[in-house]
């Protein structure tokens, strides 16, 4: 009986120690991205960013509304996503938008080894240049999670992390809310992200952000702003 409560004296310190130590893990990995949060500019431009794709359902939409707006915008795409859906990311490219890298399997890279984090940045670079004869120099990490490995593989690619002014991962509010906020917030350089898939809509109306693109660029157009692409 001594023994056995021994044991799980011993068990419970083991656990105590990999939870600590997973804690102190965390607390390291927890690392700012380093990004541009705004493109440094006076005149009234916005760039909308589009993340998580190519989907099949979704990024046709988008580019006709872009098409039809005449902007040119940001793709931050998945590797696997841009392999399995290759003509859509050859019809992002082909129609002038720019194509940003947003790694291989969209996994946390900020607890990943320096070996994982170039084969995940590179493996989707090396598809994108393959179907598109262009090579990506930008990178947004999934999950928005940075740690200074990310950081130093980056900088050692010369490849810049973008960051976002504002996204649409807020499920609690309106699709209206979430245009009358950045409309309310309106400031040149500003960088919109919206997500690509239908997994992210608003908590209330259930509609992913694709759906209120229209009104969105429409809104923005009528305060006398141009969009822009990196
Ligand atoms: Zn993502």
């Amino acid at each position: 009986m001594y023994r056995m409560s021994g044991n799980f004296l011993k068990i419970l310190i083991f656990l105590l120690l990999v939870y600590a130590f997973s804690l102190s893990k965390i607390a390291t990995a927890a690392l700012k991205c380093e990004e541009i949060k705004k493109i440094p500019t006076t005149s009234k431009v916005i760039a909308l960013t589009f993340d998580d794709g190519p989907d099949p359902d979704i990024t046709p939409r988008i580019l006709e509304i872009l098409y039809k707006n005449n902007i040119k915008a940001t793709f931050f795409v998945v590797g696997e996503k841009a392999l399995l859906h290759s003509s859509i990311l050859k019809d992002i490219y082909a129609q002038g938008h720019t194509i940003g890298n947003h790694s291989f399997s969209h996994i946390a890279l900020d607890d990943k080894d320096k070996s994982t984090i170039k084969k995940e940045i590179l493996l989707t670079n090396l598809i994108i240049k393959i179907l598109t004869n262009s090579e990506p120099n930008i990178f947004r990490a999934p999950y928005y999670r940075c740690s200074k490995t990310l950081n130093n593989v980056l900088k050692e690619m010369k490849i810049k992390h973008i960051g976002y002014t504002y996204a649409d991962f807020n499920k609690k509010t309106k699709s209206s809310d979430f245009i009358k906020f950045i409309i309310n917030n309106l400031t040149p350089g500003m960088i919109i992200l919206i997500h690509e898939h239908k997994n992210i809509s608003f908590g209330y109306d259930k509609r992913p952000t694709v759906f209120i693109l229209e009104e969105l660029i429409q809104e923005i157009k009528q305060r006398g702003y141009e969009f822009v692409s990196f």
